[in-house]
């Protein structure tokens, strides 16, 4: 499969009055043409960082350095135009809180006419007359074109939110922790949803950003887990899912609750200890001062990615990879 998406040591830091703060720092992976890319983290880890320096890059977030090659370009070298132009036609965002993302003054008809003529269409009918097929293709009434944000409910804001940031059939869609804040009946429903419009072509690849990994089960093929801003392991997700290789990712799979089991009888175990300060991050390991497994070498000596499996890469010295030092 052809990437889509090929980052390469990738940095974004944020600027700060005391110094930068490494949000992303030296993060590389790839997004295949028909796949969908889960990134995993706990918050803070640098996912919404990644993905929103992909297209909404703003100060005080600052590319230092790396590459994003979306269909050849880079995107950290486009200019203001060029990312307006890509934008919802090539490269779209559903952000985190897409119910509260639509402009509350404006009927949905009249935010998706106002970006489809920005992007240079100008037969309002055709445009309401597509919207009104995608808004019935989401189960939602035609009706809704002609109603306010407001007038809607949660679950149908997300799914208008879903069918505007997809009307211009971008190539890539990024969906940033869409189903956090729904009930779980909705958040099935946005699994559907994104599926769905794989499955008829109106997006080719999607990059699916939660904290959530038993989501990821249900909906990547591959998958990254972040941590400080860097990446601890990488790969299939059933791989990742039933004998994840980093410390790390095995802590938040125990942190899940299990399925079937009463909530009264699992002890969620947290992770001990918090994410390090990404102002001054130690030299070695991210993760040390958390990891039940740590090493004299994991403290000065950063690990580096390397594979356990086709395709299934850990940076963790417990998999003896190489150094980066
Ligand atoms: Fe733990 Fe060392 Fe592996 Fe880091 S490199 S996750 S400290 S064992
Ligand atoms: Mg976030």
């Amino acid at each position: 499969m052809t990437a889509i998406l090929d980052v390469r040591d990738l940095k974004i830091y944020y600027k700060t009055p005391v110094g930068y703060v490494k949000a992303v720092d030296g993060v590389s992976f790839d997004v295949k043409e028909g796949e969908v890319f889960g990134i995993a983290g706990e918050s803070g880890c640098g996912k919404s960082t990644l993905v929103h320096s992909l297209i909404l890059r703003k100060p005080p977030m600052v590319h230092m350095g790396g590459e994003a090659l979306f269909k050849g370009r880079d995107l950290m070298k486009l200019s203001k135009e060029e990312e307006r132009r890509i934008k919802y036609t090539e490269l779209s965002i559903i952000p985190q809180y897409a119910m509260n993302a639509l402009n509350p003054t404006k009927k949905i008809k009249d935010i998706v006419w106002d970006l489809a003529r920005e992007h240079g269409a100008e037969d309002r009918r055709e445009v309401e007359k597509l919207l009104r097929e995608r808004l019935r293709m989401v189960k939602l009434s035609e009706k809704v074109a002609d109603m306010y944000p407001v007038e809607l409910s949660g679950g149908m804001r997300q799914r208008a939110t879903m069918v505007v940031s997809t009307l211009m059939n971008p190539d890539l869609l990024i969906a940033d922790e869409v189903t956090s804040a729904l009930d779980v009946t909705t958040q099935r429903v946005v699994l559907e949803l994104l599926h769905y419009f794989m499955a008829e072509g109106i997006v080719k690849s999607i990059i699916f950003v939660t904290h959530d990994l038993a989501l990821l089960d249900k909906i990547a093929d591959r998958v990254m887990i972040l941590y400080a801003g860097k990446v601890a392991e990488i790969g299939p997700t059933e791989e990742i899912i039933n004998s994840p290789g980093h410390p790390y990712t095995s802590l938040l799979l125990e942190s899940l609750p299990k399925i079937g089991v009463h909530y009264k009888q699992t002890k969620l175990r947290g992770i001990p200890g918090y994410p390090i300060s990404l102002l001054n991050p130690p030299s070695g390991c991210r993760f040390y001062p958390r990891c039940p497994y740590g090493m004299e070498i994991c403290q000065h000596v950063e690990p580096k990615l390397s594979a356990v499996d086709d395709g299934h890469l850990v940076a963790c010295h417990l998999h003896g990879g190489e150094s980066n030092e």
